[in-house]
């Protein structure tokens, strides 16, 4: 059976993205609030990019037949100028050009333009000429064609997407002023322990405060297609437990906890999770972040089921955790496009010992020096120590082959920022 065998961490990444429900439901926004968001539909350009034939350059509009000579000197008459946003309705004759502007609609009779520095301008009694060298043009040069960039018809985004600054600046740039988005996913969270106290409460003897939700908060937050769920700290008692996931189905679609999954705690919120839906207990091979739970809640009245991650309770296994499963599943669940975190190559500083047969996150404090990322361990790894989390700039990831890394040798580092 699943919970009494390790599973390692790519095989716990597939057994989850198997069973998880894709979102139904979108919305229409102004593109400004897609920001960050997950596109909900191909985004079909309505319109040829560029719109006319323009200029790339400050420079003059020349007509390419002019072009032909053997001679290293050639000089046409500016009869106008064509300002961005103002077309000429001019015809250019032979031996004739326009000063133009960047963006500006290139003449139809001109296919080329010649850049201002390359050129010298005489004006003489009211009659402007420009000198350059014909052979170091080429014809149809600094002109952007028309639907260069994108034709009418195709597509400029595909759904899945999940819209950064330039995808909103694309759409403005196609007219588009609503677009059709996922709505979000709503993920409730909550801490599991006796021991645990709220800000604002007395640290009894024995207690510790609840830092989980607000790791958890933070992480969630920054995904910005979420709608968090703070469902506070559930006592272990099975009545609250069962309690809290009721609650928490009803509202979500994914439910998040921490604590309760460990050896010692894990009988208690097996016998809840057995009457409230299907959830497996898993032991992965990975550190930290051993226990896991995984699977659905049903929600109350028979409204199909919440997703449910159980992480463990230590500070540092719960981000961890998050990482490794939580943030690619909400993703994969929306409907993003997934792709696996870019990480860096770094230079150990010191040995990372290791067993092979697991995957390992430690923590990393990230230094440039000599044109390259060294990365050094951020003192003790225990997986209770959020202290070493905060001063790391990353996660080192030692894969579940790898053994001992000595001093020297290259590592794969999960930068936090831009992580999320
Ligand atoms: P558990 O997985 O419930 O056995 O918890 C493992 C360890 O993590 C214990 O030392 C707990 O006190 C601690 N812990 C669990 N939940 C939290 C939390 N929300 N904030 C801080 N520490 C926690
Ligand atoms: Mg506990």
């Amino acid at each position: 059976m699943m919970q009494d065998k390790f599973q390692s961490v790519s095989e716990a990444r597939n057994n989850i993205q198997k069973k998880l429900p894709p979102l139904t439901g979108t919305r229409t926004v102004a593109i400004r609030e897609a920001l960050d968001q997950v596109l909900a539909q191909d985004i079909l350009s309505p319109i040829d990019v560029p719109a006319h034939i323009n200029s790339a350059m400050d420079g003059y509009a020349v007509r390419s037949a002019d072009l032909n000579t053997t001679s290293t000197s050639l000089s046409l008459q500016v009869i106008s100028t064509a300002y961005a946003g103002k077309p000429l309705d001019l015809a250019i004759p032979a031996g004739c050009c326009v000063r133009i502007m960047t963006g500006a609609v290139v003449p139809p009779d001109c296919d080329t333009v010649v850049v201002q520095e390359n050129t010298t301008l005489q004006d003489q009694a009211g009659k402007s000429t420009i000198t350059f060298d014909p052979s170091k043009v080429k014809p149809g040069e600094n002109v952007r064609q028309k639907g260069e960039d994108l034709a009418q018809g195709q597509a400029a985004l595909r759904g899945g997407k999940v819209l950064r600054p330039a995808d909103l600046g694309l759409m403005a740039s196609l007219g588009v002023a609503e677009v059709q988005i996922k709505r979000k996913l709503r993920v409730a969270f909550f801490s599991t322990g006796d021991e645990l106290r709220s800000l604002g409460q007395a640290l009894d003897e024995g207690c510790v405060y609840d830092s989980n939700r607000y790791t958890l908060y933070g992480m969630l937050r920054r995904l910005r297609f979420v709608d968090v769920i703070d469902m506070g700290v559930v006592k272990d008692s099975p009545q609250s437990l069962e309690a809290a996931m009721l609650e928490a189905a009803n509202q979500a679609d994914v439910i998040i906890t921490s604590g309760g999954v460990s050896v010692g705690e894990a009988d208690f919120t097996k016998q809840v999770m057995a009457k409230l839906g299907q959830v497996e207990f898993w032991k992965i091979a990975m550190r930290p972040g051993r226990p896991m739970a995984f699977g659905t809640i049903n929600k109350p009245q028979g409204q199909g089921s919440a997703v449910l991650f159980g992480l463990p309770g230590n500070p540092v296994a719960v981000m961890v955790t998050f990482y490794a499963f939580v943030r690619d599943a909400l993703h994969f669940m929306v409907g993003a496009e997934t792709k696996p975190l870019p990480t860096i190559k770094a230079k150990l500083e010191q040995e990372a010992r290791k067993k092979p047969g697991r995957t390992e996150y430690q923590r990393v404090r990230l230094i440039y020096k000599d044109q390259e990322w060294t990365a050094s361990l951020t003192g003790a790894q225990g997986s209770g120590i959020l202290r070493s989390m905060s001063e790391s700039d990353g996660l080192m990831v030692l894969s579940h082959d790898q053994g001992t890394v000595p001093a020297g040798g290259y590592v794969d580092v999960l930068p936090f920022e831009g992580l999320l």
